[in-house]
């Protein structure tokens, strides 16, 4: 039995183990089962991996999703390893040709959708072979809570009852404590050793600005920190993808759209490009995600606000994953809060439910109107202590915001919803509020309200924070009949009163962000070294092309750039590079160096 370190450098190409990674090989392999909760890009992956090359059989991954599925196993088959997939996109025959294969004992891993695993017929064909171990991978799938439910996973507990001896372990990057204990109790992993990580993803730079023509700040933002990039726009609706996308496009952005309503051909296809090609932006609702593995994808943005912060996290993790620089940028406004209360007032659920809504959404608010480092905020949220109170890597710590004391400011607000009747937006209030004669205040009488004209002192855009912040704070609701008309709560009424203050958030000058993204690394070349890293980008761009896999599962950037800083002449020397193992040293090895002497 070959060393868990051993297989690390020899078969994967890396010089040491991350975070818990090498405790929890030795755990599993040594038979024990595991709960492992680590961020994406942790390397979940090798924690099942590297057991299943050094226990006897055949290791079963379940996973969640064929793209997923297919992508790990062309990255195992590049390294050499004898892996392969059963999902319902594999025609008949060539699902026998694995199932024949896997009888004959010639896979160390088999990665298996949910369902085709629960089928009575796959369930005695493993009875009849030596198993290494279950993995079951995306484990939050089995909570009902989250977007990615599958209902096939709550049935896994029978891969314990019935193979009682074979160790399992459940892997997920989703970090709260709710979902943690659902994945106990459906999959029967009470016993289970728990690896908890940090959450934290310290190359990620997170920034929530303030909305104002969100079209533009995205396009901004893209052109000034990820002119070059692959990221991820994440927006609410269907039609909001489509004209973003167009947008983007017109503006020289290279983007594509993926959200349900689309043929499943055309989102695979789409998804398929992302995957494979450079620098594409993926305009997308959360339908899009789950099982994009892609490790570089440097952006994600999002142009309303996610529901929760597991929502915000999970979404904004997809950056990132290679641990270089990557960013998640956020355009928030008024909009957002009074979109998302109202969704969940109109929603039909129960009480129940709309309460654990608003408490999430209501997390989330607090998150965008923080005062202090988002990092250390999301941190709290999922239960984990920081261990520093700036990260240095966030908007806050970078431009902190001050606080004023509003509560005049927010008195007179709270008056003029309450001399209006509780039945306008914010829209007209500010209108009433700065004394502007429009149609609508004529129709309604309002120049003759006492709260007329008493807030000339403040722009509309600081009313329009004031608004948005009194609602993230609970001083305002937004009533469920007519859009966006805004209503007093019991909390408002102690401020009115004069017993209570009020400071709120000032608006920092949205000064240009003081952090340059240096994610297209290669730019910092110099131009002989530049044209080298070039070469075997074009060189990987065509081996990949002949493999059909995307670039990255051949090499990932950051091999190629440290190719280019050590150029290494010899085998020896191509080994010791980061992710280059043995059978990529036998492929790419001679190619390699003769790209390099010449370069
Ligand atoms: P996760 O599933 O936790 O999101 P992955 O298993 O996809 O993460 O790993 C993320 C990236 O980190 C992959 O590209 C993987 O090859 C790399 N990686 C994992 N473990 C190591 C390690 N010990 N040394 C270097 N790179 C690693
Ligand atoms: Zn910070």
């Amino acid at each position: 039995m070959s060393s868990a370190l051993n297989i690390l450098k020899e078969v994967f190409g890396y010089p040491a183990f991350r975070g818990q990674q090498a405790e929890i090989i030795e755990h599993l392999a040594s038979g024990n089962d595991c709960l492992v909760l680590m961020p994406t890009g942790g390397g979940k992956s090798l924690c099942y991996q590297i057991p299943a090359l050094m226990r006897k059989g055949v290791a079963i991954i379940v996973s969640p999703l064929i793209s997923l599925m297919q992508n790990q196993v062309a990255a195992l088959n590049e390294v050499g390893i004898q892996a392969a997939g059963l999902n319902s996109s594999l025609p008949f025959e060539e699902a026998q040709v694995v199932e024949q294969r896997l009888l004959a004992g010639e896979y160390d891993l088999l990665y298996v959708a949910p369902e085709r695993l629960l089928t009575k017929r796959f369930l005695d064909l493993i009875g009849k072979i030596p198993l290494a171990l279950f993995a079951i991978d995306e484990a939050h799938c089995v909570s009902q809570w989250g977007h990615d439910f599958r209902p096939e996973y709550c049935q896994l507990e029978i891969l314990h009852t019935r193979f009682p001896d074979v160790p399992r372990i459940a892997l997920t990057a989703t970090a709260d404590a709710v979902t943690r204990k659902e994945i106990i109790e459906r999959l029967v992993l009470h016993e289970a050793k728990i690896f908890l990580s940090s959450f934290d993803r310290p190359n990620i730079y997170y920034q929530i600005v303030d909305k104002a023509n969100s079209r533009q700040q995205l396009l901004s933002f893209i052109q000034g920190e990820h002119p070059q990039d692959a990221g991820i726009v994440y927006c609410l609706s269907r039609k909001k993808t489509e004209e973003t996308a167009d947008w983007l496009n017109a503006h020289g952005v290279a983007a594509l759209v993926y959200h349900a309503g689309m043929s499943p051909h055309q989102r695979l296809q789409n998804q398929k490009k992302f995957l494979r090609e450079e620098n594409v932006v993926m305009v997308a609702t959360i339908a899009f995600g789950m099982g994009i593995d892609k490790p570089d994808v440097r952006f994600v943005a999002h142009l309303d606000m996610p529901k929760s912060i597991e929502g915000y996290y999970q979404e904004t993790g997809r950056a990132g994953r290679d641990g270089q620089k990557a960013s998640a940028w956020m355009a928030y406004g008024l909009n957002d809060v009074i979109q998302q209360r109202r969704m969940i007032e109109e929603s039909m659920a129960q009480e129940k439910f709309k309460r654990t809504a608003t408490r999430k959404l209501e997390a989330m608010l607090a998150l965008c109107e923080s005062t202090t480092c988002r990092r250390v905020h999301l941190l709290d949220y999922f239960g984990e202590k920081a261990t520093f109170l700036t990260c240095g890597n966030c908007d806050i710590c970078l431009n902190p915001p001050g606080t004023w004391d509003a509560t005049v400011a927010v008195q007179k607000a709270l008056s003029c919803v309450y001399r209006t009747g509780q039945q306008f937006g914010a829209g007209h209030l500010i209108n009433v509020l700065r004394g502007s004669p429009t149609l609508r205040v004529k129709q309604w009488n309002h120049s003759q309200i006492s709260t007329f004209g008493i807030g000339q002192d403040l722009s509309v855009k600081t009313w329009r924070a004031i608004f948005r912040q009194l609602i993230a704070l609970g001083l305002l609701t937004a009533s469920s009949e007519g859009y966006g008309s805004l209503c007093l709560t019991d909390a408002s009424r102690a401020v009115l009163k004069g017993e209570k203050k009020v400071f709120l958030r000032q608006q920092p000058e949205q000064k240009q962000i003081l952090v340059k993204m240096q994610s297209n690394e290669s730019q910092l070349f110099e131009p002989a070294a530049q044209q080298l890293f070039d070469q075997l980008r074009s060189w990987r761009a065509k081996i990949a092309k002949a493999h059909g896999v995307p670039a990255y599962v051949i090499f990932h950037d950051a091999t190629l750039r440290e190719l280019v800083r050590l150029c290494p002449q010899t085998e020896e020397e191509l080994l010791q590079i980061t992710g280059l193992g043995i059978h990529k040293l036998d492929r790419y090895g001679e190619n390699l160096i003769e790209i390099l002497r010449s370069g």
